[in-house]
This record gives structure tokens, C-alpha cells and sequence, in this order.
């Protein structure tokens, strides 16, 4: 839909712009170019089938059932049906758990005023707000798409830390409240039809693969916890099946978990390599008062570039940097509350944790 060439980070008072190329995708579009590319490479399609369960023979996947008895064969199975996870979650490769969902709605919208004098200019830009207002235990976004149109959405874990039943407020009402409140869509109308809603887990995974079967992209799950990339990732992981599938079926055909286990190397080594460190870093920037991200855009305004892209990148002594003697209550209780995210995310650097 747009190029972009520049990422803001807001918090509630401030924010921090930083040059930086970037695509809003019409993702149906996206979609629709991937099953050209697809069936141009020899790939069948069955829409509006549902797959229902793994058929399993000797302790191996073998094909998938699927619209009632409908069964397909195959070597190996694949599970890309995101959070749903049918197959992983039966076969126990997935176990995606609701305390760690993050669900998010996205709008496409027009007569948003992008270059608004109160904010940053957003022209060309990706915006993420950091705001427990709008979004406890989350963040919202505005994306620019052209003209006076951008994707505005929001998402947050949807855990009683930071959602209680008694406030009432879905989603929906919590990107309402946005758009009520931001002068910046005092004029803006939503797009008729023109949304997407989802989830994803923000979770480590337990398993990736088994016997003649491997999940891909959110089924495991496989998004950047931090900042939600989940599109690049799923292709990766994709990758990575696919490199596992070609080893697993060139010269004498082995699916067993052993050879298919490459998928889990690559996916550890190549598509999320930094998973534990970065997932302590999500919960724990959420974990942060509104106050904090104040702060914090400070600091990163003060950082220089490259000390800022390894604090991105998980080095601990960049995110030290961004830490003061005042966080220390703050991150007593943090790793008091999650000791096990604390020691996964510790764990690349102090091997005995
Ligand atoms: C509001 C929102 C905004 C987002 N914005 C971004 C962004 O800006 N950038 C980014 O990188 N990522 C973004 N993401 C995340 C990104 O969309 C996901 O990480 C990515 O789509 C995951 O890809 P996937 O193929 O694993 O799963 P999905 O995209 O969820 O695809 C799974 C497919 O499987 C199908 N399916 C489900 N169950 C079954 C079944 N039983 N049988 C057959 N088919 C089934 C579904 O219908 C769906 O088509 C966003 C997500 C949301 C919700």
C-alpha cells in the first residue's frame, strides 16, 4: 500500500521519530499473490475446507482429515493455520496458553490527520503507542498508507494483569476510545468491510515438530513478541520447513522426528534466535507504567543509534542502558511475579540458569 522510511514510538507525552525503511502491505492482496506464486509451483488449493484432525499410523503424521471425513495424504504435514493450531495442538506440538494471548483489531481509515500540530508527523510513517490508557498491556498504531488514510489498530495480551472483567471493555471499545479521544481522528471514518482481527500467543515454544509433521509461523508461535512482526517471521519459518522437508525427502525418504528436527534447529538458529531474551523484554515492557514510557522515550531519544539497535537486538548491556537506579522496586516485582520468562530470557547468557 506505502512505503514508509520512518518509525515513531510514542508514549502518552512524548515520543522518539527515527529514519527507517519499512511496506504497509494490503495483506489481501499479499495473500492472493501467495496462491499465484503457490499454484505457479505446483500447489492445489481446497478453500473453505477446514482441517480437523491429524491422521496418525505407527506414531507418525500422515495425512490430515478434514470438512468431516475427508482425508489428504501426504510425507509431511504442515500446520500454518496460525493461533487455531488444530493439528499441533492435538498432536501436542502447540500448547498456546489463553494467558498469553494477545489479540489485536486493525482498521483501514481516512481523513486521518497524520501531521497533526500536537504529534510527531507521521507522514510516511509507522507509529507505535505505548499507552496502558489505550491499551493496557499492549500498544496501539497508526500506519500510514497515503494521502490522508492510514491502519490504525491496537492489541493487547488479554490477561487479567491487565484486563478485569468489571471494566466491560472489548477491544472494539478500546480502539473506539482511541479514535474518540486523539484529535488526530477527529474527522477519520473507518473503511466499510476494511478491517483485520486476530491473535497470537506471546509464548515461547514448547515443540516444533514430530513424526512426518512440522507447525509454522503463529501455530507455534513464531512472531516477534516486541514489536508484532509476525508476517516476516511465519515466512521464514516457512523456510525453515521447507529446507527440513527437502532433507527430510531427498535420496531415502525419512520423516521421523530425528531427521525432521532440522525445522527446530533452523527455526532456534535462524527465524527466532533471540526468542527467550526478547520475550522478556515484551512482558516487561508492558509491565511498565505509563510514567516509564515516558521516560524511556527520553533515553532512547539520548542513545546513540547503534547502542539502540542492540537494546532492539536483546544485548543486555544496551538494555542496561535504559535502566536506572529508580526501575529496581519495578524490576524486583517483575521477576517476582515471572520468574520463568526471567530465567528463559537469562538463559542464552548465564547457560547454568
Ligand atoms: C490486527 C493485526 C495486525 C497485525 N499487523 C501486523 C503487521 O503490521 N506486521 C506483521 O508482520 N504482522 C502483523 N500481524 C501479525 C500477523 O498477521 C500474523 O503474525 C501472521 O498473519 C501469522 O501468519 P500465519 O500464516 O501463521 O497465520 P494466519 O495469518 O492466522 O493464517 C492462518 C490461516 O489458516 C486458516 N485456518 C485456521 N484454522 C483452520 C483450519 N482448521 N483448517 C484450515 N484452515 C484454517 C485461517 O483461516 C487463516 O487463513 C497483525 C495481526 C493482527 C491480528
Amino acid at each position: 500500500m506505502q512505503f514508509t522510511d520512518a518509525v515513531v514510538l510514542e508514549s502518552p507525552t512524548d515520543h522518539f521519530a527515527q529514519r527507517q525503511p519499512g511496506a504497509v502491505l494490503e495483506f489481501a492482496d499479499f495473500k492472493r499473490f501467495l496462491v499465484r506464486d503457490g499454484r505457479e509451483h505446483g500447489a492445489e488449493y481446497r478453500f473453505d475446507s477446514r482441517a480437523t484432525a491429524p491422521i496418525t499410523e505407527n506414531g507418525s503424521v500422515v495425512g490430515v482429515r478434514y470438512d468431516g471425513d475427508e482425508e489428504v495424504r501426504a510425507d509431511i504435514v504442515v500446520d500454518a493455520t496460525g493461533p487455531a493450531a488444530p493439528l499441533a495442538k492435538q498432536l501436542g506440538v502447540s500448547d498456546l496458553e489463553r494467558q498469553n494471548q494477545a489479540i489485536g483489531i486493525e482498521w483501514e481509515m481516512e481523513g486521518v490527520e497524520v501531521d497533526h500540530p500536537d504529534y510527531a508527523d507521521l507522514t510516511d510513517a509507522m507509529m507505535l503507542r505505548l499507552d496502558h490508557d489505550l491499551a493496557p498491556g499492549g500498544y496501539s498504531w497508526i500506519f500510514h498508507t497515503g494521502g490522508d488514510t492510514a491502519k490504525v489498530g491496537l492489541c493487547y495480551i488479554q490477561n487479567e494483569k491487565y484486563h478485569s472483567n468489571a471494566d466491560g471493555m472489548n477491544i472494539d471499545d478500546y480502539l473506539d476510545q482511541w479514535l474518540d479521544s486523539d484529535p488526530r481522528f477527529a474527522d477519520a471514518e473507518k473503511l466499510a468491510g476494511k478491517q483485520h482481527r486476530g491473535s497470537a500467543h506471546i509464548q515461547p515454544p514448547n515443540q516444533l515438530s514430530t513424526d512426518g509433521f512440522v507447525a509454522i509461523g503463529d501455530a507455534v508461535p513464531t512472531i516477534d513478541p516486541l514489536w508484532g512482526e509476525g508476517i516476516h517471521k511465519g515466512l521464514k519459518s516457512a523456510r525453515a520447513a521447507a529446507i527440513a522437508a527437502d532433507h527430510c525427502l531427498t535420496g531415502t525418504v525419512d520423516t521421523s522426528a530425528e531427521e525432521i528436527d532440522v525445522y527446530d534447529t533452523l527455526w532456534h538458529r535462524d527465524v527466532a534466535p533471540d526468542a527467550g531474551i526478547r520475550l522478556l523484554m515484551t512482558h516487561l515492557l508492558y509491565y511498565a507504567p505509563n510514567e516509564r514510557y515516558d521516560r524511556l522515550m527520553r533515553d532512547i531519544n539520548a542513545m546513540d543509534l547503534d547502542t539502540l539497535a542492540s537494546a532492539n537486538g536483546g544485548s543486555l548491556r544496551a538494555i542496561a542502558k535504559l535502566l536506572h537506579r529508580e526501575d529496581l522496586p519495578m524490576l524486583r516485582d517483575f521477576v517476582r511475579e515471572n520468574p520463568e520468562i526471567v530465567k528463559r530470557g537469562l538463559s542464552d547468557y548465564v547457560p547454568l540458569l
